[in-house]
């Protein structure tokens, strides 16, 4: 049997793990998981990009009249502006994801200052956007962060489902996606691989060729998340 102190420890230590990645966790950094649900719509949202294949992405929402969110990180922003900007420049709303793809769990609020506002900086130049809306990487807040996200007039989002399209194939991906869909859900999918260059992304377009037909056949439409907030 655990001693009172253990379980103590134990519950603190489930708490504390609840409110730095729980998707629907505002204990450390306000955020938001889902949208108003009063428009039949969700919100695609991918992150760690701009990558080499997020143009195929753009493609794909195009040709379903979809418009999403990219959380996009600094360095990628910086490495490859001209995708940053055409994410942009073909309607799309930009995030926050910070500069490195920073592992925010466990960082100084100077730390996140940093990744934070060099990211804000990349973005911007490559894109000519400020992003109004933050996703921390790995979803892992920290102590601090909800004062850097309001110095910032960043928004903090999360997602009412994951996709996990990192580690599943195309159609599992789809499937998870399509058992969570309700009117203001915020789905988080990948056009890039954190800090990785020309990634690999072959499950998230299959995912999206499965599931923008399967959603716009339920009759959703698809916003960026600040249409949808
Ligand atoms: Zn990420």
């Amino acid at each position: 049997m655990l001693g009172v102190a253990a379980s103590g420890a134990l519950i603190a230590a489930g708490v504390l793990a609840y409110g730095v990645r729980g998707p629907r966790s505002t204990l450390l950094a306000p955020s938001v998981w889902r949208g108003r649900g009063s428009r039949r719509a969700v919100a695609l949202t991918f992150d760690d990009g701009p990558s080499e294949s997020t143009p195929r992405v753009l493609e794909l929402l195009a040709r379903h009249g979809a418009r999403a969110t990219f959380f996009q990180c600094g360095m990628h922003a910086r490495r490859l502006p001209g995708v940053a900007r055409a994410v942009a420049d073909a309607g799309h709303e930009l995030g926050n994801h910070t500069e490195t793809h920073a592992a925010l769990y466990l960082r100084s609020v100077r730390f996140m200052r940093r990744e934070i506002a060099a990211a804000q900086e990349s973005i911007a130049e490559a894109a000519g956007r400020r992003p109004v809306l933050f996703r921390a990487p790995y979803g892992a807040r920290w102590f601090g962060l909800g004062a850097v996200q309001r110095a910032y007039g960043l928004t903090g989002v999360m997602w009412t489902a994951i996709g996990r399209d990192w580690v599943l194939p195309g159609a599992a991906v789809a499937r998870r996606l399509l058992r969570s869909a309700v009117p203001g859900a915020i789905f988080c999918l990948h056009d890039g691989r954190d800090q990785r260059r020309n990634p690999e992304i072959a499950p998230t377009l299959d995912a999206l060729h499965q599931l923008l037909p399967a959603l716009a056949g339920e009759g959703y439409e698809f916003l960026t998340v600040s249409e949808i907030l």
